[in-house]
């Protein structure tokens, strides 16, 4: 007899284990462990994952079921993603399904479909309506008729055996077939058919004479370049001389856009020592984890490019991560223009069908290399050679929900496992991976100099109190004001950054103070102008603009801070002649918008380009001179113990847009805590002595990288129930826990309440603890039910970067 272990697709504790399946005669041989098939579990169909074939069962293997159906010809996973899958259960504690599902693309998570169908023997009993909803056929989806006055009569005839209910497991995504016309006849053949047409035939004879050329085209093109119509073909086809065919076509996200190649440039010293470095992993086929830490501009991406080069030509494979690739359209380009159509790229501005069909190129080996977000790093490789993470602070390496993965850790799990490199690069290195560095846990390569020896553009830091005091309340200080209307003289062109969209632009009342809270989280609405609404950016509620404050009924009700929109408003106001380009989440929702603006500055459109965070990653445009920081204070005084590193981060990377080629550029950092160290030393380009002065503060109070952390969040409807979960667990991890390890909490967390639910949190700090995972563990298992109705949710992260 042969088994299969498979995981159903059921994330929960009870079904978080494999269950034996008879593999069907018919399919032995066939199923391999790492292929998806339909399992009967309970009354239901579910699709599952064999993670292993084997002879013997524990089971009694009469209470064994066969596998019902076979998903894929191929394994979808290998065995190094099988175990991956199991390792990241260990390491995140979540279930083996989730996992497995994180690894694969939306488009390949299973659909469940119902159908009814007649049983044949009992056709003539069938009640008249029911037979006609058929017509003729034998089988008809139940989401047809659900909606329907039929269901009543529809259940009937379910209880009485007339007719069956049967479950259909479908994937999400659908492949994409075009129709192909080729030429079935010989060439002689067809030059005689040729000659013998009628004149009247001229259509006919068009589409032989291009496909004489041309063998086989797609339908929709022979049908244009000839000016025909499919009545043409089907003529063609009735004398059997051409044949009509569907073949997969690929949705190329890319398909219409033209890159031109470039060559290796040569490298700097610098540069050069770093690739040697890398190089010399790569020849001795050495797992190793370099730190690439060198400023912006530094020439790490040219360094990325040839390391990869290696690779290729040794017949291996390499995964770019860069963080939210969607928004630096620039980064993808640099890499096809290198490496052509040996690159795939996934990102989370893909359709689903378009990351599909990416994410098959790299299981069929028809590209080498993925550049890529976060979950690029389960790409399909068999043989990879360089795994490179850019950006490698960057806080989207992190998934925020189950299973909570670091990229980062992924990948030195795979670089391991195929015994490659793995490069993190940085301008700000996060404080982890630079105490490794310095450890020697991680190797060092440093560039220190930026291209052609710009110097970093001199920064200025504006106190915002100052302006105040001299009278000037506009959101510009005199000094940015001043640089930006010289740039606007000049024909240069200037950046304007203004920290997250939504903290700032709450609404408040200006005689009692009052300030629109969302009704179900605890958290100031947003206002939009555009379309006059408040809108929470936590729970997605939304209500009108109101006119009155709704606690005095005063009409003195105003937003405050400043939003993008703001800005763009006062800057219309102040430089009228100035062409603003406007980006954040409202300007760039819709798909391509985001490369279309970019393009629209880069082509020197606009003078001033405004926007959030997303233009702070990657941009490079020779005549910006000019990078003005609006509000530099809104990340520092967040409730994350991360929030001055993330400001320094955002800081100089912000700063980095500026002067990148021949024109010098200057920055003004506008503040109103200019003497935050953060601030200060992001001015002074010096991190080195910004994560000396950092690693005080955290050995201090007891955080990553000197301690680690894990996060527990309890949420319930009821408070007073949630903050006793939230004890039981306290009580119970600091049970299992040695005397070193530090629990605190629970706490309300610093969003107290969500979606209606109260949420209370517990910190555990600790160095090495062996029994912190079966501990929480136990936990999870112990709330299982409570948690499957819904009542209370727990959430644990054991790296948390999300503190609220
Ligand atoms: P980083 O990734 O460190 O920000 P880039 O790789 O983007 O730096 O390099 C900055 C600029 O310098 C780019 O325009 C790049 O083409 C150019 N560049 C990089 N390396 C070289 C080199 N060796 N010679 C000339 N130009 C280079
Ligand atoms: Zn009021
Ligand atoms: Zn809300």
């Amino acid at each position: 007899m042969t088994i299969a272990s498979v995981i159903v697709d059921i994330p929960a504790s009870q079904t978080d284990r494999p269950f034996d399946y008879i593999i069907p005669p018919e399919l032995v041989g066939i199923v391999q462990a790492g292929m998806r098939v339909v399992v009967p579990f309970g009354t239901r169909l579910l699709q599952g994952f064999v993670i292993e074939v084997k002879e013997t069962t524990d089971m009694p293997i009469e209470q064994l079921k066969p596998i019902h159906s076979l998903f894929d010809v191929v394994p979808v996973f290998n065995e190094e993603l099988l175990q991956l899958g199991k390792w990241l259960t260990e390491t995140t504690l979540c279930f083996m399904v989730s996992a497995l599902q994180a690894m694969l693309p939306a488009a390949m998570k299973a659909k469940y479909e119902k159908d009814i169908r007649l049983i044949e023997q009992h056709i003539s009993l069938v009640h008249e309506d029911v037979r006609a909803l058929f017509g003729d056929r034998l089988a008809i989806p139940w989401s047809d008729v659900e909606k329907t006055p039929y269901v009543r009569l529809l259940q009937k005839e379910i209880a009485n055996g007339h007719i069956e209910v049967v479950y259909r497991v479908e994937e999400k995504g659908k492949i994409k077939t075009e129709k192909w016309v080729e030429l079935c006849a010989s060439d002689e053949h067809v030059t005689h058919i040729l000659a013998s047409l009628s004149t009247r035939a001229i259509k006919q004879k068009q589409v032989l004479e291009r496909l004489l050329a041309a063998r086989t085209l797609p339908l929709k093109q022979l049908l244009s370049e000839t000016n025909s119509t499919f009545a043409t073909v089907q003529s063609l086809m009735k004398k059997q001389l051409v044949t009509v065919k569907e073949q997969e076509v690929y949705r190329d996200p890319y398909a219409n856009r033209s890159f031109t190649k470039t060559k290796p440039l040569a490298l700097t010293d610098e540069q050069r020592k770093a690739l040697h470095a890398i190089g010399q992993a790569l020849d001795e086929d050495v797992h190793d984890v370099f730190l690439m830490y060198g400023v912006t501009g530094s020439g790490k991406t040219e360094v990325y490019m040839q390391a990869i080069d290696i690779v290729l030509k040794k017949g291996k494979e390499a995964i770019v991560l860069v963080p939210e690739i969607s928004l630096t359209p620039q980064m993808v380009r640099r890499f096809k223009e290198r490496f052509g159509s040996r690159v795939a790229v996934l990102h989370s501005g893909l359709s689903l069908g378009e990351k599909y069909d990416e994410w098959r190129k790299i299981q069929r080996k028809e590209v080498q290399l993925v550049v890529g977000a976060r979950s690029a790093i389960f790409a399909p490789f068999e043989n990879i050679g360089i795994i490179i993470i850019d950006e490698e602070h960057e806080t989207s390496y992190k998934q925020e929900e189950s299973p909570r993965y670091h990229a980062r850790d992924v990948a030195i799990f795979r670089g391991r496992y195929h015994r490659c490199p793995v490069v993190l690069g940085s301008a700000t290195p996060s404080l982890e991976s630079f105490a490794r560095a310095k450890k020697g846990v991680y190797k060092q390569v440093t560039l220190t100099r930026r291209m052609n020896d710009h110097a970093l553009p001199p920064v200025e830091i504006v106190d915002m109190r100052e302006e105040l005091r001299a009278g000037n309340r506009s959101m510009f200080s005199r000094l940015l004001f001043e640089k930006l209307t010289e740039r606007l003289q000049k024909g240069e062109q200037s950046v304007l950054f203004l920290n997250r969209r939504g903290y700032s632009s709450f609404v408040m009342c200006r005689d009692c103070g009052h300030v629109i809270q969302c009704p179900h989280c605890d958290i100031s609405l947003t206002y939009h102008r555009v379309q006059q609404q408040l809108k929470c950016h936590y729970c997605g509620y939304e209500q009108r603009m109101s006119s009155h404050c709704p606690a005095c009924q005063s009409e003195h009700i105003r937003f405050f801070g400043t939003g993008t929109q703001k800005v763009e408003e006062e800057l219309t106001k102040l430089l009228p002649h100035a062409r603003v380009i406007r980006m954040d989440v409202d300007t760039t929702s819709r798909k391509g918008a985001h490369e279309r603006l970019l393009n629209e500055f880069g082509e020197g459109n606009a003078d001033i380009l405004l926007g959030t965070q997303m233009i702070a990653k990657g941009l490079d445009f020779p005549n910006v001179t000019l990078v003005g920081v609006l509000a530099a204070d809104t990340m520092l005084h967040v409730p994350d113990f991360r929030a001055a590193e993330k400001t320094f981060q955002l800081l100089t990377q912000v700063s980095g847009r500026a002067g990148r080629h021949h024109l010098p550029g200057e920055v003004v950092i506008q503040t109103y805590t200019p003497e935050h160290y953060s601030i200060q030393l992001a001015a002074d380009h010096h991190f080195e002595a910004f994560y000396e002065r950092e690693m005080i503060t955290r050995k201090k109070h007891g955080y990553p990288p000197f301690y680690y952390l894990t996060l527990i969040t309890v949420s319930h409807v009821d408070p007073l129930k949630g903050v006793s979960v939230a004890e039981k667990i306290a009580a119970h991890v600091k049970k299992h826990l040695s005397p070193e390890a530090v629990v605190l909490g629970p706490v309300a967390s610093p969003i107290a309440r969500m979606n209606d639910r109260y949420r209370y949190q517990c910190m555990i700090k600790y160095k090495r603890e062996a029994n912190l995972t079966t501990a929480l563990r136990t936990i999870v298992e112990h709330y299982q039910r409570d948690m499957a109705r819904g009542d209370v949710t727990i959430t644990i992260d054991l790296n948390p970067y999300m503190m609220m």
